[in-house]
């Protein structure tokens, strides 16, 4: 039985500070030093980290070194200098007031000598350095990642072809983190590269003064210490698309130019983006509200699920095949495509006719576009008959925080319109971070199950006339509801 409570405890412990992380380590991890990891690999010290009051510490020099940073003590003062890139941190020992770039800053453990090192409160140091630290409470690894190298912004300028303006802003490496937003009064697009340098323009502000039917000028600058800002001042109301090239070291920002197009054929082959703009009476009639120009740029990807060799699930009548969910899929997703259209927005498909697409192909057709949103069209299953109604899946991650809105919001608003447009039973919006197509885009993304195959009652509705226009209707009114509340939440 002590065996036993022990073991509780040590288990308890373990959990508690995996929980909570740095901020609690209670005894038991007193007593166990952390393996520290740097940029993936352990990073072997003479001296181990400890844990003190809850806080890892480690030998400065080690870990700062490792980086290419430098480390300096000064024995009078009793005060160790850490400098990696830019920043400063100088921590005295036995003192809970350290100066970052010569600023005070209070910190809950001081830096402390142990063995004759000096020994630094890492979670605090490195943080300051510009360094991302985990604790994993579990298996006691204190991970450190070095601070990314910023990119330089060498060149900012604007191609005129056919029927398309670009401006393009290129780097010495791959552009990570950007934000394109459009904002109105004045009407401008403002481009955000964040760990990025200015190095056009010998790094200075400016303008490249150029205009034309689109836009009056593109200026720039360094936004703050960590953005290059630019900004094209607007003389139309154009979202443009946005787009990296293929090396990803350069983003390009393209508008449409209207009297090249009016010249251009329709292109016949390309029948998913062959609808114009509907005007108010016709939305109206549709109950489908207009995408607001600011967000007409972003390109949504539609992606009717199954398709070719993969059926997706069947529906039967008396034992006679129905229907085949790649199926209705597919004209959902071609409705889809046309009520968005209508609606303003930018559109794309993995799959427009009955062809096989791979599972992991479709997420990279929508991150290889940049989309903005990626919309899965699916209908449900289930080995027994009863289960039925609607159920829309999302999961939020990470590489979507700069759209201006959530997977979650998406799903929870478009599983609220097809509860009005399709009526069936409300299974809700679920968080569902399993799936490959939401694991694998980097956008928001959801996945839409609109009825049971299985389910006689859903299937009879799947097979009139409505369900499809239902459908695509609920899903489109859903998404353009977001976007246009997302229009005001965006901060310049
Ligand atoms: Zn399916």
């Amino acid at each position: 039985m002590m065996k036993k409570g022990l073991l509780m405890t040590m288990i308890l412990t373990l959990v508690l500070a995996a929980v909570l992380g740095l901020g609690i380590v209670t005894s038991y991890a007193d007593a166990v030093n952390p393996t520290l990891v740097l940029d993936g690999q352990v990073l072997e010290t003479p001296d181990p980290p400890v844990i003190r009051s809850g806080r890892t510490l480690l030998p400065a020099k080690i870990l700062f070194e490792s980086m290419g940073g430098s480390v300096g003590w000064d024995g009078q003062l009793r005060q160790t200098t850490i400098t990696l890139g830019d920043t400063t941190v100088q921590l005295t020992i036995d003192s809970t007031t350290a100066l970052v770039n010569g600023e005070e800053k209070t910190l809950d453990v001081p830096a402390t000598i142990i063995n004759s090192r000096t020994y630094v409160p890492v979670n605090f140091a490195a943080t300051q350095l510009g360094c991302q630290v985990l604790w994993d409470g579990v298996n006691h690894i204190v991970t450190v990642n070095s601070p990314k190298k910023a990119i330089a912004i060498t060149n900012i300028q604007v191609m005129e072809a056919r029927s398309t303006v670009r401006v393009e802003l290129s780097s010495d490496g791959v552009v990570e983190n950007y934000r394109v937003v459009a904002f109105e009064n004045p009407d401008r697009i403002v481009i955000d590269v964040r760990g990025a340098k200015l190095q056009f323009n010998g790094g200075t502000a400016g303008g490249l003064g150029i205009s034309n039917d689109i836009f009056s000028n593109v200026r720039f600058s360094q936004f703050d210490a960590d953005t290059v800002r630019a900004v094209v001042d607007l003389s139309v109301q154009q979202a443009p698309q946005v787009s990296l090239s293929q090396d990803k070291m350069a983003i390009y920002i393209d508008f449409t130019t209207d009297e090249v197009n009016e010249a251009e054929e329709p292109a016949e082959d390309d029948p998913v983006n062959a609808v114009e703009p509907a005007d108010d009476a016709e939305l109206a009639a549709l109950g489908l509200p207009r995408l607001d120009w600011r967000m007409q740029g972003k390109l949504i990807v539609i992606d009717p699920g199954h398709g070719g060799i993969d059926s997706g699930s069947l529906g039967y009548i008396d034992g006679e095949l129905a229907l085949m969910e790649k199926d209705i899929n597919l004209q959902i997703g071609l409705r889809l495509n046309e009520l968005l259209q209508m609606a303003g927005a930018s559109t794309a498909m993995t799959r427009t006719e009955d062809v096989s697409v791979g599972l992991y192909d479709r997420p990279e057709i929508a991150n290889g576009l940049s989309a903005a949103l990626f919309v899965s069209c699916h209908n449900n299953s289930n080995d027994n008959a009863s289960p039925n109604g609607t159920e829309v899946h999302y999961s939020v991650k990470a590489s979507e925080a700069d759209q201006g809105f959530t997977s979650k919001a998406i799903a929870e608003s478009v599983m609220d319109e097809l509860e009005i447009s399709m009526g069936l039973l409300r299974r809700g919006a679920k968080n569902s971070p399993a799936y490959a197509v939401l694991r694998c885009t980097e956008m928001p993304a959801i996945i839409i199950e609109g009825a049971f195959l299985s389910n006689p009652s859903d299937l009879q509705y799947m097979l009139s006339d409505t369900y499809v226009e239902d459908y695509a209707l609920g899903v489109a009114r859903g998404i353009i509801k977001v976007l246009n509340a997302a229009v005001d939440s965006q901060q310049e």
